[in-house]
């Protein structure tokens, strides 16, 4: 019996199953990590291509019987049980993931989003991190993670978000009768490939101007920032950030005129600055669903310029 609070489809089509596989292009030196392996029907193909495979699974029941099943080689296929590896554990827990090339995963829809950004934020794989991701999301997920602006309606902050990290790619659909038991939706499979250079971005800050923008994705951003409670964040933030950089603990740089920068403005003044900064780019009509990743990135950047920031 599949435990639904885990997510447990066990995917019961072999070639569905290989063809998951294989866009992860695996090289004999690679390190995979499945999350999720469920009974195997993923891990034992993955075996046979790389060079070790950690995999991380919740239930121990399944657990127990993935490692019996490699141990007995029930699928005559040969298989070296000293390449897997079974941690036993909610990967979203871990506090750091092993180190691995690429990952593959049937994953359990509850954890969708949370292990997207554990992929991405993972800090195991500083050097030079992973490849690719595999990943086998419902249907509607992965299309908001590969959505994108004008005219796309699933264009959404996880879109610009994921896409700023990685290039993400819709790879396959899979129909829910390919599962046991059948899930109530469809899926579809998609493969991100982290940037490099990774941009060098406060993810607080862009999360910040993000969640504003699309707080009403389809109205004014203007409108968005103008809301009461929104420049009064940005006003605490803008003094947070004035205090840090005035109080830098005395450089001996008594300056005449400190006295005239000191002066503080008051909520009124960032609401001036949110319309020059939105007039200086031409973004007064500007609506969140059609900006994309650069036209953010222009954004948060003319924000702090004028010394407004979002975390
Ligand atoms: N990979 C198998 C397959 O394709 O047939 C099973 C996929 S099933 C959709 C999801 C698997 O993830 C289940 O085995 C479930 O127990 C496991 N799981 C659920 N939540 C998890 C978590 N937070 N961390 C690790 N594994 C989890």
């Amino acid at each position: 019996l599949f435990n639904k609070n885990l997510g447990q489809h066990i995917l019961k089509n072999p070639l569905v199953a290989q063809t998951i596989v294989d866009k992860a292009e695996i090289k004999p030196s690679d390190i995979v990590l499945e999350v999720g392996p469920g009974t195997g029907n993923l891990t034992v193909k993955i075996l046979k291509q790389a060079k070790r495979v950690v995999a991380v699974e919740a239930d121990v029941r399944l657990a127990a019987e993935l490692t019996k099943r490699v141990l007995q080689n029930d699928d005559n296929e040969v298989v070296d049980t000293k390449k897997l590896e079974i941690i036993n554990g909610d990967v979203i827990k871990l506090a750091k993931l092993p180190y691995f090339d690429c990952c593959i995963s049937n994953t359990p829809y509850q954890i969708s989003s949370p292990l997207v950004f554990k992929l991405l934020f993972n800090n195991s794989n500083e050097n030079g991190g992973f490849r690719c991701a595999v990943l086998m999301f419902q249907r509607e997920f992965a299309l908001r993670l590969v959505a994108r602006p004008p005219n796309d309606q699933l264009y959404c902050r996880l879109s610009a978000t994921v896409q700023l990290y990685a290039k993400v790619t819709h790879v396959l659909k899979i129909s829910k009768n390919n599962f046991k038991p059948p899930p109530k939706v469809e899926s579809s499979v998609v493969k991100l490939v982290p940037i490099h250079p990774r941009p060098q971005i406060k993810f607080e800050e862009w999360d910040g101007l993000l969640r504003i923008c699309f707080n009403r994705k389809n109205k004014f951003i203007r409108n968005n920032f103008l809301n009461k409670k929104v420049l009064d964040i940005m006003y605490k933030n803008y003094l947070t950030y004035k205090s840090l950089t005035n109080n830098t603990g005395g450089s001996g740089n008594d300056n005449d005129n400190s006295m005239d920068q000191d002066v503080v403005m008051d909520v009124s003044g960032i609401k001036e600055i949110v319309e020059t900064v939105l007039k200086n780019l031409n973004y007064e009509q500007a609506r969140a669903n059609k900006l994309d990743i650069d036209d953010f990135l222009k954004l948060l950047n003319e924000f702090h310029k004028h010394g407004i920031h979002f975390s």
